[in-house]
C-alpha cells in the first residue's frame, strides 16, 4: 500500500479547498454525495483522518474514530431515509476500483441491485 497522498481530493473536500454537497459532518467523518453518482442514491462517507483506505483505517485508526465512522454511516443512512435497500462498499487498492486513496465507503441506493460482481 502507498503512503497517503495529502494531495488527493478528498483530502482537499476536507480542507475546504474544493466543494462538496455535504450531507452530513461529525466529529470524525464527513459525508456527501458522489460528483458522478451510479445509482439515484450515491453517497461517500469520509473519515477526517489521513487513511489510504479500509484496511490502513482499521488497522490505525483510534476506537474512538472507528466507533465515530460507524455511526456516522448510520446517521447517513438515518438522513437518506434508508433501512434497508442499500450497498455499502468500500474498493482497496486500485485493482479492486479505487481511484481515490483516501477511506471511503460508497452508500448506494434507489435502484435494483443483486449480484455483487458480473461473473467473468
Ligand atoms: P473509488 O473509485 O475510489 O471507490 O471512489 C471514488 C469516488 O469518488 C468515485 O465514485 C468518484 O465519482 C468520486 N469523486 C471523485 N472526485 C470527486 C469529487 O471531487 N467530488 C465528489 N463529491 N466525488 C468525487
Amino acid at each position: 500500500m502507498s503512503a497517503y497522498d495529502a494531495n488527493n481530493v478528498f483530502a482537499k473536500i476536507l480542507r475546504g479547498e474544493i466543494p462538496c454537497n455535504t450531507l452530513l459532518e461529525t466529529e470524525h467523518a464527513l459525508a456527501f454525495h458522489d460528483i458522478a453518482p451510479v445509482a439515484p442514491t450515491h453517497v461517500l462517507v469520509i473519515p477526517k483522518g489521513a487513511y489510504v483506505n479500509a484496511a490502513d483505517f482499521y488497522a490505525r485508526a483510534s476506537e474512538a474514530e472507528i466507533i465515530g465512522y460507524a455511526r456516522a454511516i448510520t446517521a447517513a443512512l438515518k438522513a437518506l431515509g434508508l433501512s434497508d435497500g442499500f450497498r455499502l462498499i468500500s474498493n482497496n487498492g486500485a485493482s479492486a476500483g479505487q481511484s481515490v486513496f483516501h477511506f471511503h465507503t460508497h452508500i448506494l441506493a434507489g435502484r435494483p441491485m443483486h449480484a455483487l460482481l458480473a461473473k467473468e
